[in-house]
């Protein structure tokens, strides 16, 4: 895994910032809910399931229901703070918002950061004839080298 797939903590402070601006300017009270849903996203490096960010928020907070986490994450992708990944089978999440595209397993689901020069995803998104571009997403399907192994 390339270095820079790993979330520092100075950018986990960041993307924590930008979720706090990201509520107040839409009204949206910092509840620790809310909080504890997109942190557990913001940490970490496996681009988890809702189930998963579930089980992890679970814990610290009771009466938690797995809806109320689809919910939550749908709002957070909304206010741009993060991005589906995956498949619909097999969906994703990801508070990574720079510039990177994703590998996925076939065989196990695991979702993989790519990031240049290993591949260039800086595509340029100037006007289009149909609407102005607000993120590319590129995805490679195959087999991981874990599987292939
Ligand atoms: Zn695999
Ligand atoms: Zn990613």
């Amino acid at each position: 895994m390339q270095p820079e797939t790993v979330p520092t903590s100075q950018e986990i402070a960041r993307r924590l910032a930008d979720f706090e601006t990201a509520c107040r300017r839409r009204g949206l009270r910092v509840t620790q809910q809310r909080r504890a849903i997109f942190r557990t996203v913001a940490v970490s490096r496996q681009h988890p399931s809702a189930e998963s960010v579930w089980k992890t928020v679970r814990k610290q907070t009771s009466n938690l229901s797995l809806d109320t986490v689809y919910r939550t994450l749908a709002a957070l992708e909304q206010m741009g703070l993060l991005v589906r990944v995956g498949t619909p089978e097999k969906e994703r999440f990801d508070a990574d918002m720079r510039s990177h595209a994703h590998f996925i397993c076939n065989i196990c689901g695991e979702v993989y950061d790519i990031f240049p020069p290993e591949i260039p995803c800086h595509i340029q998104t100037g006007p289009l004839a149909c609407g102005k571009t607000q993120r590319v997403n590129i995805q490679f399907k195959g087999i991981c080298n874990r599987c292939r192994h």
